[in-house]
């Protein structure tokens, strides 16, 4: 670092990694020349609340606009330059080429060092009908601005693409009125969880309206006069005044390829643990990079605002502050979203990409309510962890529920990143009155089964297996299971209090699964009957997590 001449710092994109990127600098440095290069109007604006604004729960438009030029400088002294955008780098000579985007003027800016903070671009693939105008996709304010104006007229609305930010608009549009169809070309919502982590989600979806059509791409668009239709591939249509793609998002990476910096598998640009990409002098940080993945120490790449925001301030530190930087940890995909009254959410890995990575893994799920029980409010929660059977160290785990799904996806983040095990989640000592939690907090109990389960004395099962040898014994109380029989053929209804005195109605020689609502009761009863010498599984999670009303499990008649 020259020690007479201040340093020149140039950022390419001023929103989330290389606003925070920027703000860090100056902190660390008074004397820096840093310059944030921003093609749009707007820097350091809050991206993630724009659904927020389009259905009305943020009334001003100003709020997102976090910060601007005026207050960058008055309050960090730093060089903002929107409406320009930076089109050509020159390694060799240090220099980045900029471009007004009003008036096509380009100069050269010299730079010590640079931070590419591109982001990435909505998805809007090539097909029949794409450049029809009420076809939108949002990230900007002003993309924001159009959908905010085109809902004022319209009255059905397709949302293509049931991820994160899909759900999150057709939450909106409900609000706003609309009639909403939801389209995903996978057979559930929120395609990165497991299937049964989604299915509270999707019926409180459909509760409030929401009409889902589930694995069912969109193939084109047919322009009408009055509406246009999305053509899905099915070959259903489904008529719209307004279309939001949220299908997912590509990295911005142009300006990196054509200077010959290294990209990863799937065109991200790849930096190493301290966001440096294959040039020193030139970092990288957000949507647009790759780094590697917490748990599976592999290649990741994860669009969410709180790693872009904590990568550029990472660049910074590295920048001005060397030997005190801190490596990259890695990304966990920390992730939530609402609908209506249920969230869900995840951290780590599920056991789909577990799975398919072909690793071994014991997984759990639990229900609970997210406080105590007998305190007015109580609402319901589902948790699932994932973890390795070898060592006990937490893989990842899912959320969904009422009420305190971030606070447990929360906990569960920050024992992933400390390296915790399954009995560290059984021992947790987590805040507790009635109104905020329970004496066993549903961490606690995801804990307390998978040690169970490591231990033995939990055989958990995910689904009713589809075997007439099985005898599925249903043990909640008489009423309940005759007024939500269990959607399976040759159930026996057989309440806990009742499965010491009647244990004698099993046959001893043909394995048994235990059912109710919760995932508890069977447990206890899988308990019981172990004791007398039953090879028991039980259904884990309850009927409440697993149980998917579309399709029931089927026996054939013995
Ligand atoms: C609608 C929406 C909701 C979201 N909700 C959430 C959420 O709830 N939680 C969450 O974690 N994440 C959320 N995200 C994702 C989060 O916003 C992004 O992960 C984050 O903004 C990425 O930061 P970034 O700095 O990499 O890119 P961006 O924030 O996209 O900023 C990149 C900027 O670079 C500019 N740029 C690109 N190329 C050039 C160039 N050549 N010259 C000059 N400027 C250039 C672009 O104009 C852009 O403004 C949401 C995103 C959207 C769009």
């Amino acid at each position: 670092m020259n020690t007479t001449k201040p340093l020149r710092f140039v950022i390419i994109g001023g929103v989330a990694a290389g606003a925070s990127a920027a703000a860090r600098a100056r902190r660390l440095d008074e004397s820096a020349e840093i310059i944030l290069i921003e093609r749009g109007p707007d820097v350091s604006f809050a991206n993630c609340g724009l659904p927020y604004f389009i259905g009305g729960e943020i009334k001003q438009r100003e709020a997102l606009a976090v910060q601007t030029p005026q207050t960058l400088k008055a309050m960090l002294n730093l060089d903002v330059r929107t409406g320009t955008e930076a089109v050509v780098i020159d390694r060799p000579s240090k220099r980045v080429q900029v471009r007004s985007v009003a008036s096509g003027a380009t100069e050269w800016l010299g730079y010590d060092k640079l931070l590419l903070a591109p982001g990435a671009t909505p998805l809007r693939p090539h097909m029949p009908g794409i450049d029809d105008p009420r076809i939108h996709t949002l990230r900007s304010l002003q993309d924001m601005d159009r959908i905010h104006a085109a809902a004022a007229n319209a009255t059905q609305v397709a949302v293509i693409g049931a991820g994160f930010i899909g759900l999150e608009m057709a939450e909106q549009f409900i609000r706003l009125g609309k009639k909403v169809t939801l389209v995903e070309v996978q057979n559930q919502i929120l395609p990165p969880l497991d299937r049964p982590m989604t299915l509270l989600l999707e019926d409180e979806l459909r509760r409030h309206g929401v009409e889902l059509a589930l694995g069912d791409g969109i193939a084109g668009f047919e322009r009408g006069a009055q509406q246009v239709t999305c053509l899905l591939k099915s070959g259903r249509r489904v008529p719209a005044d307004l279309v939001v793609l949220s299908i997912g998002v590509r990295p911005e990476t142009g300006l990196a390829r054509d200077a010959g910096l290294a990209l990863g598998e799937r065109g991200h640009i790849h930096v190493d643990q301290f966001m440096r990409t294959s040039d020193p002098d030139v970092y990288a940080a957000g949507d647009a990079i790759e780094t590697h993945d917490h748990v599976g120490r592999m290649p990741t790449a994860v669009p969410l605002g709180g790693p872009a925001n904590r990568e550029g301030r990472l660049v910074a530190d590295h920048i001005f502050r060397p030997a005190q930087a801190k490596p990259f940890p890695g990304m966990l995909g920390t992730a939530i979203v609402r609908a209506f009254d249920v969230s869900a959410g995840l951290t780590g890995w599920t056991e789909k990409r577990i799975k398919a990575a072909g690793l071994p893994y014991r997984t759990i799920t639990v229900n609970d309510n997210h406080h105590a029980g007998y305190y007015p409010g109580a609402k319901p929660i589902i948790l699932k962890l994932c973890w390795d059977p070898q060592t006990g160290f937490i893989l990842g785990a899912q959320a969904t529920g009422m009420a305190g799904v971030d606070k447990r996806l929360d906990v569960i983040a920050t024992a992933l990143a400390g390296g915790l095990t399954i009995d560290d989640l059984a021992e947790l000592e987590l805040s507790y009155a009635p109104p905020f939690g329970s004496a066993k907090d549903i961490v606690n109990i995801a804990g307390f089964a998978a040690v169970n389960t490591r231990d033995g004395l939990l055989d958990p099962v995910e689904t009713i297996p589809v075997d007439p040898n099985i005898q599925v014994v249903d043990v909640r109380p008489a009423a309940l299971a005759k007024a939500h029989p269990v959607p399976h053929a040759g159930v026996m209804n057989i309440p806990l209090p009742e499965l010491r005195k009647r244990s004698a109605e099993l046959d001893p020689s043909r394995p048994v699964v235990t059912v109710c609502a919760l995932g508890k009761t069977s447990y206890f009863a899988a308990r019981v009957l172990s004791q007398r010498g039953f090879k028991v599984k039980s259904l884990t999670g309850g009927l409440r997590a697993t149980h998917d009303p579309r399709t029931p499990a089927k026996l054939p008649t013995p």
